[in-house]
């Protein structure tokens, strides 16, 4: 088919060209008259096309795409192209639609699509079972009206979707769901959740089973330990060439009591479903004491130096929070060879978030070991966690504690440097006294 360029060019190009042969026959006249009414009929033919143009957007379907003439038949037939393109495109995307709520329906997850307002845009079977939503009913309608969980309308405005929630189902009382939200595209959101009702169980199980065990071992190793203590204090019931295994067996006695008494921390915190109490804790206080037992447990041997923000304090459990604090310098001291500098430090951060952080000039860790430290019992050099007295549970306690609380460990190290290990806190657990703070 012909540029359209050429076609025009040749319609002018003739017309001239019969032009000059009637003035050269009939006169000037004549050839005026034919050149007007040529233009005449031409731009009527135009004025045709696009009225044809015209009426077929009003219903662009492939079959009624007119067929044109002049330059209007390329026009036309790049619209039956382009048309033709888009019918195929839109059935692909049809196919793949189809395709996707085919697998989306078939997967055990609940899934809902909400827009930039959380409304509800979409939702599968199983979301519709485990949130008892209905799609025909529901779609438009905001999540926060359908899915009325404390927790959920709570995650939802806090808008921090890092961690799933976890809530007894208010449909079925013996079922827990998981929910998570994730953004995707220009603030849409992808909600999905699950019954976990059977892991729960399973975690319950094995709680229970630990803190069972625990508990049944403490009492008899609280006997054999006494035993062994008045034994080697008594008089002429250990002889010289048994002390030493007598003291062995002491120090390992105390080593399970210890392991006992963190299995027992452990499944206490992780079993406890009540959210932390929100006492606001005085951090001066807290870290001078945290210092001290620190110098304590030292022996002198580090020098430890502390630097708190005034006025800054935490809501949250006391007893709880000393723990994890305590657990970090005592790590730092235990893994820092003697005369080694530990800086302990209390910040707040630009976006208030309060941060504490015990930096040390210790043996450091590999970064290959960082990510699974605070898993039970996982121990970089399992010599040395012992020699110290670790258990191998102190960072897995930590790490609950801070999930209880909604915040957060980093963990940065370089071997033979040293490591900082740093607990964030999340700006609705920092309570902040302007006056002292600015000061
Ligand atoms: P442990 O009782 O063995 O110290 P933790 O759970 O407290 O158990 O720590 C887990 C492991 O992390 C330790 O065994 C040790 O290898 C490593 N670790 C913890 N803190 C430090 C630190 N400050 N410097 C170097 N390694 C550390």
């Amino acid at each position: 088919m012909q540029d359209i360029r050429w076609k025009t060019f040749w319609v002018g190009i003739s017309l001239i060209a019969i032009s000059i042969a009637i003035w050269a026959i009939a006169g000037a006249i004549a050839a005026l008259a034919f050149l007007c009414l040529s233009l005449i009929v031409y731009i009527a033919s135009h004025i045709h096309w696009i009225h044809q143009l015209y009426v077929w957007l009003q219903d662009p379907s492939l079959n009624n795409v007119p067929e044109g003439s002049g330059i209007w038949e390329n026009v036309f037939s790049a619209l039956f192209q382009q048309q033709r393109k888009n019918y195929r495109a839109e059935a692909e995307l049809e196919s793949a639609l189809e395709g996707f709520k085919r697998a989306t329906n078939a997967l055990p997850d609940g899934i809902v699509v909400l827009n930039h307002r959380n409304e509800v845009e979409w939702c599968n079977p199983p979301a519709e079972l485990l949130l008892g939503l209905e799609l025909y009913k529901d779609v438009n309608q905001p999540v926060q009206n359908l899915v009325r969980y404390g927790e959920f309308i709570h995650y939802l405005n806090a808008q921090d979707y890092r961690e799933p929630i976890i809530v007894k189902s208010i449909r079925n009382a013996e079922s827990t769901l998981q929910i998570q939200l994730i953004v995707f595209g220009t603030a849409q959101k992808l909600l999905i959740c699950r019954d976990i009702s059977v892991q729960e169980k399973i975690d319950t199980m094995r709680r229970d089973f630990i803190a069972n065990v625990s508990h049944e071992l403490r009492t008899p190793l609280t006997v054999v330990g006494g035993f062994l203590e008045t034994m080697v204090d008594g008089e002429d019931i250990v002889t010289e060439s048994t002390k030493h295994y007598f003291d062995m067996m002491i120090t390992q006695t105390n080593r399970m009591r210890l392991i006992i008494e963190d299995l027992l921390t452990l499944s206490k915190i992780e079993s406890n479903n009540e959210a932390p109490e929100r006492t606001i804790i005085n951090m001066q206080k807290t870290l001078s004491m945290i210092q001290g037992d620190a110098n304590a447990l030292s022996n002198g041997k580090h020098q430890i130096t502390l630097d708190a923000v005034e006025g800054v304090d935490i809501k949250g459990s006391q007893a709880e929070l000393i723990s994890a604090f305590t657990n970090l310098a005592s790590n730092a001291i235990r893994y820092t060879p003697d005369g080694g500098p530990i800086h302990i430090s209390w910040a707040l951060d630009s976006n208030r978030q309060a941060v504490f952080s015990v930096k040390d000039a210790g043996i450091g860790i590999e970064a290959q070991h960082i990510d699974r430290l605070t898993e039970r019992f996982y121990r970089v050099d399992n010599s040395r966690s012992r020699d110290t007295g670790g258990t191998g549970l102190g960072l897995a306690i930590v790490k609950h504690i801070l999930n209880r609380h909604k915040a957060r460990l980093s963990i940065t190290s370089n071997i033979g440097e040293g490591s900082t290990f740093s607990i964030t806190f999340p700006e609705s657990r920092v309570s902040i006294d302007q006056s002292k703070a600015l000061a």
